[in-house]
């Protein structure tokens, strides 16, 4: 996941920093990735495959961003069993974050919950 801020006005860095938190399983914003505090205890190689992944995102939002949360990388199932474990990690799925006094976007997720509203209003109409 990367999540966008409204404002333009962070200085990039080339170093990643990663943040523990109890919300939420792992995404990236510029260049701070957030990750679930108990992911790398619980489950070490999701954590390093979760790690991966958001070094692998550009440190501002792009098109190829957007893809790469789209494509599937095998970790459904080991994602969702650890957060059935840690039900706060569900609040990875709001697609807004607040850091810091900012706000961020989940551009990915928004689409995603735009089409899935799209097509139940399209039902609905039909
Ligand atoms: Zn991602």
């Amino acid at each position: 996941m990367y999540r966008e801020e409204l404002e333009d006005d962070t200085k990039m860095e080339n170093e990643l920093k990663i943040i523990k938190i109890k919300d939420g399983l792992c995404f990236r914003i510029r260049d701070m990735i957030f990750v679930n505090e108990n992911l790398e205890k619980q489950n070490p190689k999701l954590y390093l495959k979760a790690i991966h992944h958001e070094t692998e995102h550009s440190p501002a939002y792009k098109f190829n961003d957007f893809f790469m949360d789209l494509k599937p990388e095998g970790t459904f199932f080991s994602s969702l069993s650890f957060m059935i474990r840690n039900p706060r990690s569900f609040k990875q799925l709001i697609p807004f974050f607040v850091y810091d006094g900012h706000f961020y976007i989940d551009y990915t997720l928004l689409f995603l919950y735009t089409i899935l509203l799209s097509i139940l209003v399209i039902k609905a109409i039909l």
